[in-house]
């Protein structure tokens, strides 16, 4: 059914990794579904993580063990199912004289490799730093340490991979487009939808409500018609600094910092080391997070005390910031509130049924959508479809999980013209859809012009037309990072060439 009329059956608002995995869940299961994102997908928290598809090691400390089992169970299922975006790496976790005992890091890391069910990612092991090459930049002081297993992720093209499998299951995905209003009329909801771009609010009606909005989820709660405005929502901001490359091998860092917490240095778009997090109480809007002087000067401080050569506020080349939605579970420090995620179904009051999304990782957002779909088909009723995104690849992620060389080499020999470095930056955002992005190109000039590094015409028109990339912001720092290394003059032409409607048609 199509048409101003149709009453969706979902109405989901938040186009962040929540969102867009309700919205593909629900969409695969027959539901219709409306999805509006107020800025560009991914442009909340969660293009600003630390983008790790992990257990979280140290969340064992706060017996967080439901969490971690979980979030553990994901990563190798997760890899399965996107290995263009996501793939294993190793941590290094330097055993520290006065922090935390040798035993416990070793029962940590004990229970990390056997709670969730690992069967492909290697398993932990001692490292004599004295001897490894991974100890030869740390401080001399430390002898002793552990390897373990951990993924990475593309945080922002997960979200828009669940964004495009949604919407290639019909669900209606629009961004710039903010819920201003909900109302619970005629026996269905009416939300105001104000299109940023050209000004015009649209009412769209749906059966149910997800409020899926991160860290505006008690701003959009409070917003609502006759909704509970109670504060449910911990915002906690999380920054990263990000420097010239530190270490020459691929392993990452966990550091243990004296004040408890933890720091990882992360190998990061080739040449750079991603270095974070810290963990702080945020008022206000959460898009005004920006990382401070005295964040920065944390993460060098605790970085360093590791290394032989410290890393100093001169060498950060840039920087950002995210705010955690955490649920509020009272928790004294910030870093000690639960990383687990909550779903509240609002339905008492006059409206009708309303879910509302608290806390979550990136790591569980499959997890969380199955839960969010359990709930949502209890309030709909009818005969919705049984959970299928376990074993269904993400879009580009239909190659096996161990095959990205064999996808590199076959999309080479496709396309002679193109450097390796090149097929490999897109096999790693676009996996098998990089056959798509390049088309029937028969030499570099087919692809058109080139925006810098080796950003072609041909790229930011697939961004434009099947990924929803609007501004030169969408394409350089969520639909790619290419934004690191790009000059000023390059990253103007492209604004120009977005701008130019007619360049996109
Ligand atoms: P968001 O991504 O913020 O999405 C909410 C969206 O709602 C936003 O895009 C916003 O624009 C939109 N919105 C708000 N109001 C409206 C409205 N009125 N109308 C329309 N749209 C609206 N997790 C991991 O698994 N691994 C990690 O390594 C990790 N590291 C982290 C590090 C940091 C510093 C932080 C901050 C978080 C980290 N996380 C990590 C957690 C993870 O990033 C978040 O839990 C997750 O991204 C939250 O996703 P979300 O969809 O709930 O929120």
């Amino acid at each position: 059914m199509s048409g101003r009329d149709q009453t969706y059956d979902l109405f989901i608002i938040g186009g962040g990794i929540n969102g867009c995995g309700i919205a593909r869940d629900a969409a695969g299961r027959g539901y219709s579904v409306y999805l509006a994102e107020m800025n560009d997908l991914a442009s909340g928290t969660s293009s600003l993580s630390t983008k790790l598809v992990h257990g979280g090691l140290r969340y064992l400390e706060f017996y967080e063990f439901r969490l971690v089992r979980e979030a553990l169970e994901e990563r190798e299922l997760l890899w399965s199912n996107a290995p263009h975006i996501i793939w294993p790496l190793r941590f290094v976790l330097p055993h520290h004289k006065g922090l935390r005992p040798a035993w416990l890091l070793r029962l940590g890391l004990f229970l990390y490799d056997h709670i969730g069910g690992r069967k492909r990612l290697p398993a932990t092991k001692t490292l004599d730093l004295t001897k490894e090459e991974v100890g030869a930049g740390l401080n001399p002081d430390l002898k002793k340490g552990f390897e373990y297993s951990d993924c990475w992720v593309d945080d922002a093209r997960l979200v828009v991979l669940n964004a495009r499998d949604a919407a290639d299951r019909s669900a209606v995905i629009r961004t710039r487009s903010q819920v201003t209003d909900v109302r619970w009329e005629s026996g269905c909801w009416h939300v105001d939808v104000y299109d940023t771009l050209n000004g015009s609010t649209q009412t769209v009606q749906a059966r149910m409500i997800v409020n899926a909005s991160g860290p505006w989820v008690d701003r959009v709660i409070s917003a609502a018609s006759g909704s509970n405005a109670a504060r449910k929502v911990r915002l906690v901001q999380g920054s990263h600094i990000v420097v010239p490359r530190l270490f020459d091998h691929d392993r990452c860092y966990i550091f243990q910092n004296e004040d408890g917490r933890i720091c990882f240095a992360i190998p990061y778009e080739n040449d750079y080391t991603l270095i974070g997090t810290t963990d702080q109480d945020f008022e206000g809007d959460p898009a005004t997070a920006r990382t401070s002087d005295k964040e920065i000067t944390y993460l060098c401080g605790a970085i360093s005390s590791y290394l032989r050569k410290p890393v100093t506020p001169d060498d950060v080349v840039w920087t950002y910031s995210g705010v955690r939605p955490l649920f509020d579970d009272g928790a004294s420090a910030a870093q000690e509130a639960t990383r687990d995620y909550v779903l509240k179904l609002q339905e008492d009051g006059p409206g009708g049924p309303w879910l509302n999304i608290f806390g979550g990782k990136i790591t569980t957002y499959r997890r969380l959508a199955e839960s969010a779909l359990e709930k949502i088909n209890a309030a709909l009723g009818g005969r919705p479809g049984p959970a299928w995104t376990h074993a269904a690849p993400l879009p580009g992620g239909d190659f096996p999980a161990t095959g990205v060389k064999t996808l590199a080499a076959e999309i080479s020999s496709r396309y002679p013209f193109l450097e390796s470095a090149t097929v490999h930056r897109l096999v790693r955002l676009y996996g098998t859809r990089t056959y798509s992005v390049l088309g029937d190109a028969g030499s570099k000039e087919d692809l058109g012009r080139v925006f810098g590094r080796d950003l072609s015409e041909a790229e930011i028109k697939y961004l434009i037309r099947h990924e929803w990339a609007l501004t030169e912001d969408d394409v350089l720092w969520r639909r790619t990072k290419l934004g690191l290394g790009m000059s000023e003059e390059d990253v103007t032409a492209l604004a120009d060439y977005m701008q130019d409607k007619t360049a996109i048609q």
